[in-house]
């Protein structure tokens, strides 16, 4: 049995002969199979892995493996990948198969990276506990009893299982970084534009980045190097160069970083989150960086401005699915009008539903103004402002989330609780720059907490480097 430790040490191994990667998809895919009562893979795939496995040991023993030689792979369902079904974890999408890999999917297998599955998580990316998939929750792999956030909760508890090395998710409000920050795994969210989002199944487009969860920061700055930059197929991707992150890690260099008071003192925030924000804030001015507080008095504003924004999107990126190009049709269907009205109602879940509903209301022309175009107005100011304290400092510092992985149904009545889950995530999609999610510590209930820095436009290198210095505090 081979014990991963982390992308390099792999290599390492591979290349002394310790291990091959057939005997590593072997290991991983009779796991998998074994803990099927967690319901993260939503499919496993078996033959292909085996494949991919085969030929990455003969370029392996040719001597021209790529970077990602045998790092075993998953992807969140709403992430294509040619001749394989991508689902979004919607009944919508029954029976749809890719027929083009997504570009983070297509550099990471050219590297020689094996996918082994897809990854449940919440239908269309919206929940944040997993408890919103047409295919029922994920089990949160330290804790059965406990959701894995969401909504890339599949993606999250892969990594925190051992199922995969590396899974890739997707992060429109926080849905990496919260479930990252629910199992004990590191969470990237990139910059607005820094990883093509070609080939991710959308929710809310001017939000939405791919990104890496990994057991460490340094896998997390390797997997970022080779999904990061410009494609052809996504004219919001940034043409500015990839860094070399991982030679960014473990610099030395001092930082100037901020913590949001509305945040580390937020009311509703778990004593012992606050209790480990604040020892991490002590650790990090040990280390010699300068920390400082600052106000950022926008807190109210935020999960209003997201679900005012991401509905209108998503209602429009939604529409698609009509029962006519792809996926279910609604066997009831009449006549045109019908098979709209009852693919629709019949394939999509209740949440769905729910911000469809919200999101064609706040673009309808009575209420046009007064919600859609204040919150674009809003989200100016809060992307500004965002701006503006990041041009004092090199990072925002605040907890992940106000509280540790929580049971199943204690916030499924209540949608608002719910979605003040994500209340210190948003701001990073709100404001597009990038932000990262690092084990900070245990609670006494036995679950991780999380420390997030946001960080300016492009500057994961430096982000991925301070976050290579933290360590979780008991
Ligand atoms: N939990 C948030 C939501 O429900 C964020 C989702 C996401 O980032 N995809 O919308």
């Amino acid at each position: 049995m081979y014990t991963f430790t982390s992308i390099t040490n792999l290599q390492n191994d591979l290349k002394k002969g310790i291990v091959t990667c057939t005997a590593l998809v072997e290991q991983h895919l009779a796991a998998i199979h074994a803990a099927g009562d967690l319901n993260i893979f939503l499919e496993v795939f078996d033959a292909t892995a085996l494949q991919q496995a085969a030929a990455v040991d003969a370029r392996l023993k040719a001597g021209n493996a790529g970077r990602l030689a045998g790092v075993i792979v998953g992807l969140k369902d709403n992430i294509c990948y040619k001749d394989h079904k991508a689902s979004a974890s919607s009944k919508i999408l029954e029976g749809f198969v890719s027929l083009y890999s997504a570009t983070c999917v297509q550099r990471m297998v050219e590297q020689d990276a094996i996918i082994i599955g897809r990854l449940n998580c919440d239908e269309f990316a919206m929940g944040s506990s997993n408890e919103n998939s047409a295919f029922g929750p994920v089990k949160n792999p330290l804790d059965p009893k406990r959701v894995p956030g969401g909504s890339s909760g599949g993606a999250a508890a892969a990594v925190a299982g051992n199922f995969c090395q590396v899974t890739l998710g997707s992060d429109t409000g926080g849905s990496i970084r919260q479930p990252a920050s629910f199992t004990g795994t590191v969470g990237i969210k990139p910059t607005y534009g820094r990883v093509s989002r070609y080939g991710l199944i959308a929710y809310a487009s001017s939000f939405d980045q791919i990104g890496p969860i990994t057991k460490t920061v340094e896998d997390g700055a390797l997997v970022m190097e080779i999904i990061s930059g410009l494609d052809a197929h996504d004219t919001t991707s940034s043409s500015k160069p990839v860094e070399a992150y991982h030679t960014q890690l473990h610099s030395g260099k001092k930082y100037r970083i901020a913590y949001l008071k509305e945040c580390v003192f937020a009311e509703g925030l778990d004593p012992e989150v606050k209790a480990n924000v604040l020892a991490q804030i002590n650790a990090l001015k040990a280390a010699g960086h300068t920390v400082e507080e600052a106000s950022f008095p926008f807190l109210d504003y935020m999960v209003p401005v997201y679900y005012v924004i991401t509905t209108a999107e998503a209602s429009s990126n939604l529409a698609r699915f009509a029962g006519v190009h792809y996926g279910y049709r609604s066997p009831h269907a009449t006549d045109l009008e019908s098979t709209y009205k009852k693919s629709r109602s019949e394939g999509f879940g209740k949440e769905v539903k729910r911000r469809i509903m919200l999101g064609t209301f706040v673009l309808s022309a009575g209420y046009y103004d007064a919600y859609y175009s204040k919150g674009q107005k809003v989200r100016r100011i809060i992307r500004d402002r965002t701006l503006d304290l990041l041009k004092s400092y090199d990072f925002l510092l605040t907890p992940s989330t106000p509280g540790t992985a929580f049971e199943f149904g204690k916030n499924s009545a209540d949608p608002i609780k719910m979605y003040l889950e994500d209340i210190f995530t948003v701001q990073a999609n709100i404001a597009g720059v990038p932000a990262i999610s690092v084990p900070s510590g245990l609670h006494s209930n036995g679950m991780p907490m999380g420390v997030q820095l946001m960080a300016n436009n492009f500057a994961e290198g430096d982000m991925m480097d301070i976050a290579s210095e933290i360590k979780p505090l008991s």
